[in-house]
């Protein structure tokens, strides 16, 4: 099951697959996936991540030039 959002009219709802009219106002093409909060989580997680070795890479950087 995946959250999808209907563009036109905001309409939120659950569904196995992507249908091609929204359930609530009948437009098509107009619904998009919308990624769940865990999603969400798991890309901050991986950005957190990164700026992490961002950060340690900088450090290392300091390191070698002193
Ligand atoms: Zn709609």
């Amino acid at each position: 099951m995946a959250d999808y959002q209907c563009m036109k009219c905001n309409y939120r709802f659950t569904k196995e697959r992507k249908p091609l009219a929204c359930p609530f106002c009948g437009k098509t093409g107009t619904v998009d996936f919308v990624p769940d909060a865990n999603d969400i989580l798991a890309d901050v997680g991986e950005q957190e991540k990164r700026m992490q070795d961002i950060e340690e890479r900088k450090k290392e950087w300091d390191n070698r030039r002193k």
